[in-house]
């Protein structure tokens, strides 16, 4: 297809070399209130027509042309700089006037004001898409057609009517619909719609049926300056979303307060629990103390040291004869381990310290022989019946001893002797029933009288006595042991 010879374009025509030296080509002429195509009109100057832009006379050329296109000329060249825009301009109007169909645009919303769909964000900050307008470009019958009506501040190229009501349609040639127009009509609910021909390829106006396309049919060229009727519809979904996000947000809320409640009335159960487990603790302690109120009355009198000491004396004067004559059948290496410093309990059973010693000394060693076994265990327990021994104090070392042995069951690694019933001091003062016996079997053991054996625990076994027999010595019963006969613990 031939083509226009000088190539121009609309946005720059006044810089264009070919406009400046031979003048344009013109699409369309004026003559009788009309805008008429070269190819509808005489040609040469019998066309009749004149420029739309500055209305000088316009020649009508190539209108039978296999080479170029049927165009109009100025006659003269006047330095027209408007003559092909405001053509097209006016001759896009009377082809919507006298066709009275147009392609509305589709409704595509405002990226940044009007997303379509409307979206926000939850408190929880999860995205949440309304409902899309649907609002697609179509072609629709116009009615009541006016060319350039009056609106007051401004006035639209063409009004009509479609079936939703008055459609403004704007045309751009050169300029954009500015945006206080733009506000204006969208302000008082009017629909607008512009038709964008100012990318028009250069050869468009020369071809009316592709013209006819562009200006009427083309959905890509055309958008809403306002559409009320998809902005309605776009503020009621966005008021459906909004709505959506509020019950959301009214159910994050509650959430959000359950757990707040929930975690109050763990915090509160625990409280209580706590409470409760320390009633129960000083209900248990006030029971168990209220067990042994009789043995922890008299404890503090009982284990007084000045009380100590005057019945060890008692003791002492009471066993004295019984003591003396075993002293003196007894071999110096069990004198010795009988009467050396003795444990700090050992009063507790009630007699001489040195008796219960030298007695059980005779019951366990002396009268068995060598290689029996016995357990310390037993030792303690036939001191324990064979002697007063301090009967209040033992069940408090009982109640002691238990609670070790309980919470090692439990395991809880503990050391010391106490009862968490007991206070501090009490548990201090209460003897110990045992390390008195152990203490004296170490003695023993030491004199070479009995050995310990690895298992079970506490078990001894008797040895011999030394092949040479026992050293003969003479030490008055009581008397303090001399270095010398230290030495015989040696053997
Ligand atoms: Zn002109």
């Amino acid at each position: 297809m031939d083509t226009i010879p000088e190539p121009f374009t609309l946005s720059n025509a006044s810089t264009n070399p070919f406009s400046r030296r031979g003048g344009f080509r013109v699409p369309f002429g004026l003559r009788d209130g009309r805008v008429w195509a070269p190819g509808e009109v005489a040609k040469g100057k019998a066309c009749g027509c004149l420029c739309p832009g500055c209305h000088a006379p316009l020649v009508a050329k190539a209108q039978e042309s296999r080479r170029k296109r049927p165009h109009f000329a100025h006659l003269i060249e006047t330095g027209c700089q408007t003559g092909r825009e405001t053509g097209i301009h006016l001759r896009a109007k009377q082809l919507i006037a006298e066709r009275q169909e147009l392609v509305i645009p589709a409704w595509i919303g405002d990226f940044v004001d009007m997303p379509n769909p409307p979206h926000a964000r939850d408190d929880e900050g999860r995205l949440h898409w309304g409902r899309q307008i649907d609002c697609p470009a179509r072609l629709v019958g116009l009615r009541d057609i006016e060319v350039e009506r009056s609106f007051g501040t401004y006035q639209p190229d063409v009004y009509a009517q479609d079936g939703l009501g008055e459609l403004l349609i704007e045309i751009r040639v050169t300029h954009a619909v500015d945006d206080g127009k733009a506000a204006r009509v969208r302000m008082q609910g009017r629909r607008m719609v512009e038709i964008d021909l100012s990318h028009l390829h250069r050869d468009t106006p020369h071809d009316l049926a592709a013209f006819e396309q562009v200006v009427l049919f083309d959905p890509a060229n055309r958008s809403w300056i306002s559409c009320p009727e998809a902005v309605v519809d776009w503020h009621a979904s966005k008021q459906e979303l909004d709505e959506q996000i509020a019950a959301r947000n009214k159910e994050i809320a509650q959430q959000r307060d359950q757990l707040i409640k929930a975690a109050k009335a763990r915090r509160e159960r625990e409280a209580q629990e706590t409470k409760d487990k320390d009633g129960r603790k000083a209900y248990i302690r006030r029971r168990e103390r209220e067990k042994h109120a009789g043995d922890l009355a008299q404890l503090a009198g009982l284990t007084s040291p000045a009380r100590i000491e005057r019945i060890l004396r008692e003791y002492q004067a009471i066993a004295e004869e019984r003591v003396s004559s075993l002293l003196d059948s007894a071999p110096p290496a069990v004198r010795s381990a009988c009467l050396r410093a003795v444990h700090g309990d050992a009063w507790v059973f009630g007699v001489d310290p040195a008796l219960w010693q030298l007695l059980a000394y005779d019951h366990f060693v002396t009268r068995r022989s060598a290689g029996d076994r016995f357990n310390q265990r037993d030792v303690a327990s036939w001191v324990r019946h064979s002697f007063p021994y301090e009967k209040a104090l033992y069940r408090l070392f009982v109640a002691q001893y238990a609670n070790r042995a309980e919470a090692r069951r439990a395991g809880i690694s503990k050391h010391r002797l106490a009862y968490w019933v007991f206070t501090d001091e009490e548990n201090d003062r209460i003897p110990n029933f045992y390390t008195p016996i152990n203490d004296f079997m170490d003695r023993l053991e030491s004199a070479r009288l009995i050995r310990r054996l690895a298992a079970p625990v506490g078990e001894c076994e008797v040895l011999p006595p030394p092949a040479a027999g026992w050293p003969v010595a003479v030490v008055g019963a009581g008397k303090a042991l001399s270095g010398n006969q230290s030495g015989l613990l040696a053997l």
